[in-house]
């Protein structure tokens, strides 16, 4: 927006196409940009500014071009809570700038990066920021940080707050701007002293807000019903509904598009006319993601149904419903238990202010509630508590050791973490070998906070290579990370089960999952083949992208990467000994009550994801996950001899450290294995042979 009469393009010498100009029409409307000369003069002057915007008033579009035009020498950092908005808030700023996305503006987000030398506005994920200051501390690169989103306050947003906080002095050149669409101004302002504050009020116009008289007992029903009255009796204008998840969206996408349609035919007096029915969340692929800010023909309703991502991060113009289900899906950790889980939970007022603020962006709008004004005014919490407060910080901590923050008692933390939590950390990263008994990085620790997963997963590549099977744990680890690539497809569910049987693998999932990938890779990651075969091909791409980057950074790191595959069943037991020297904290009992697991430690009794590979009921499986629902389930099991869990840290295994029926079995164990040891008694136990491990049952 620099020469507004001007035809050339400043950034690559060639002639503005007419989108430019289009584009640049809506943007000069935008309220932020009557602030533009007050922004760039705070900014010139003070080495932090925070600026407060109603969402959608062009805070995370425009600031990164204001200060762009400021000719800062380095570069601008724009970091995002989430995945999605770094992407397609960058491609949206490229088109504006009439540039190609990856060449002045640019993103980066764990396992995908679309920026070069060129790259003047980077977007990116708060967590890549941090993984940048782990080689570059000083994050000299940039010129200005802008945190944008700050009130979401993430564990990366955090603990970046902090970090910018202490670089501040070391690096007076440095500009650094805190964006947000309802900072907590108060708690910002004590945090960054002396810092300006500028409030950027968007046109907002009145909503009106409805509550249901009586609670919804299932908010998806209370959704498509809703929103079919709406297209039934209510004027022109889109509608936003919130719900939870993948499933929830697709189930209400499709009910609707059929539904409203017959409750078209059979009802009288109302508006009748066609609908565009579209999901939004962060697993959905690109390209259906920027449907939803596509216009659609004149008389057609859009309903995005959408998870918290249209909160804050994206703005769809147009709304002028919101249906509001009134929770989200929320990390929540119970650090006792060592359980992380994604738990719908209820929304916090500030939220449901948020999201019924999504209606009045273009002309006066109404917000339905699906729950009653007394629920609103006692259940739901005043503020969204930070992610610190709520999550597993076995990798944060990681990082910021990395990072040679080694005190973090002291940190100087926006909102300090539960000591708890802290001291879980502390200690997994201890058993890891990650940190020594003074909690001080060890070589181990420095190699595996250099991979971008969590600290189980980093330990079990760099063992890997003891066991020679380094690439095919690299390709493990990237199926893990990836979303789900096996399509259940209800309707042909004997077929896609049929197929998925193909990956069958008699120790459980891991090695399933790499018999998938390997043969993704042996079809030449071809798409029908993945069609065939009920796989999704964007998982099994997004894998294959992963290995070559997991597999890049073993390579850096000098670890020794050849494969010992020719004994298959051995073979075998080796990847499984692998993951076990990751994974040995996560690992449970069988019970001799019918399929029950008991995890060790925590206890905690849970039984089999239904869909996992395995089979039969070992004594003992390590598990990626255990997920709460209405039951409690393993997810992502594999069956493993107990000699391996002695084998990967004795000192975890103590007898002292078990009580109850799990003491019973390791005091055992430690009886065996001392006979064992004797060389006398020496008799050969059979862990290399299928299974190798004593079936309870
Ligand atoms: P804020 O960060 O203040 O919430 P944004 O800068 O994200 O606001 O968006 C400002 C405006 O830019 C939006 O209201 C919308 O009109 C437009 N916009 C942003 N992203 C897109 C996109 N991907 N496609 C079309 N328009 C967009
Ligand atoms: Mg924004």
């Amino acid at each position: 927006m620099t020469d507004t009469s001007s035809t050339v393009n400043p950034y690559n010498g060639k002639p503005f196409s007419s989108k430019y100009f289009k584009i640049l029409e809506g943007r000069q409307k935008l309220p932020i940009t009557e602030a533009k000369d007050q922004i760039q003069r705070l900014v010139r002057r003070y080495q932090t500014v925070l600026l407060v915007g109603e969402t959608g008033s062009g805070k995370t579009t425009q600031v990164p071009q204001f200060v762009l035009e400021m000719n800062p020498e380095g570069a601008i950092a724009c970091t995002q809570p989430r995945r999605v908005p770094a992407m397609s808030v960058s491609e949206r700023v490229a088109e504006e700038m009439d540039v190609t996305l990856g060449d002045e503006v640019g993103y980066t987000i764990r396992f995908d990066d679309v920026s070069s030398d060129k790259t003047r506005i980077k977007y990116l994920t708060d967590g890549m920021l941090l993984r940048e200051a782990m080689t570059d501390p000083l994050l000299k690169k940039y010129s200005v940080i802008i945190l944008d989103e700050a009130h979401e306050r993430t564990v990366h947003t955090d603990i970046l707050i902090g970090t910018i906080k202490e670089l501040i002095p070391k690096r007076p050149d440095l500009r650094v701007i805190v964006m947000s669409a309802t900072l907590e101004e108060k708690k910002f302002q004590k945090y960054f002293v002396d810092a300006p504050l500028i409030h950027i009020s968007g046109r907002m116009f009145g909503v009106e807000v409805y509550y249901c008289r009586a609670p919804e007992s299932n908010y998806v029903e209370a959704a498509i019903r809703t929103a079919t009255q709406i297209h039934l009796y209510e004027g022109p204008g889109d509608i936003l509904i919130f719900l939870c998840g993948e499933d929830e969206i697709e189930t209400a996408c499709e009910r609707l598009q059929n539904g409203i349609v017959i409750a078209e035919h059979s009802s009288a007096n109302c508006h009748k006319g066609p609908v565009a029915v579209l999901p939004l969340y962060s697993s959905l692929p690109p390209q259906q993601q920027k449907k939803v800010f596509r216009a659609v023909p004149e008389g057609t309703r859009k309903i995005v149904v959408a998870t918290n991502i249209a909160e804050t991060s994206l703005t769809i113009d147009g709304v002028v419903f919101v249906v509001d289900c009134g929770f989200s899906k929320q990390k929540v950790f119970n650090p006792k238990l060592r359980i992380e889980s994604l738990l719908v939970t209820p929304i916090s007022q500030a939220s449901a202010r948020q999201r019924s603020g999504r209606a009045g962006r273009t002309r006066p709008g109404k917000c339905f509630r699906l729950y009653t004004r007394k629920a609103y005014d006692t259940l739901l919490q005043p503020q969204t508590h930070p992610e610190i407060l709520r999550c597993n910080l076995g990798s944060i901590v990681l990082h910021m050791k990395k990072m040679g923050i080694d005190d973090l008692v002291h940190f100087d933390f926006v909102e300090p973490p539960s000591p708890e939590t802290l001291m879980r950390a502390l200690e997994l990263l201890n058993y890891l070998k990650a940190l020594d008994d003074d909690g001080f990085m060890t070589p181990a620790g420095d190699q595996m906070a250099v991979f971008p997963v969590e600290p189980e997963m980093a330990a079990m590549l760099i063992h890997s290579p003891e066991y020679k099977c380094g690439t095919e744990i690299a390709k493990i680890c990237a199926m893990m990370s990836v979303q789900n690539p096996f399509i259940q497809n209800n309707k042909e569910f004997t077929r896609s089960n049929y197929a998925k049987e193909q990956f069958y693998h008699q120790t459980g999932d891991h090695l399933g999952l790499l018999n998938t990938y390997l043969a993704y890779e042996a079809n030449d990651g071809n798409i029908d083949w993945c069609h065939e075969n009920y796989l999704n091909h964007r998982s099994m791409k997004q894998a294959q992208n992963v290995v070559r980057q997991l597999v890049g950074i073993m390579r850096r790191l000098g670890l020794d990467m050849s494969s010992d595959s020719s004994a298959d069943m051995q073979f075998a037991n080796h990847i499984r000994r692998a993951i076990v020297r990751g994974f040995f904290t996560k690992v449970a009992l069988a019970l001799p009550t019918k399929n029950q697991f008991i995890t060790l430690k925590d206890d905690v009794k849970a039984i089999l994801w239904p869909a996992t590979f395995l089979n039969r009921r070992p004594q003992f499986v390590v598990f990626n996950e255990l997920v709460l629902t209405s039951n409690q389930y393993l997810r992502t099991v594999t069956a493993i001899s107990d000699d391996w869990l002695l084998e990967s840290c004795p000192e975890y295994f103590a007898v002292d450290e078990f009580e109850g029926v799990t003491r019973q079995v390791f005091e055992q164990l430690h009886r065996r294995q001392k006979a064992e040891q004797a060389p006398s008694k020496k008799r050969a136990r059979a862990v290399d042979v299928v299974g190798g491990d004593s079936d309870s049952d």
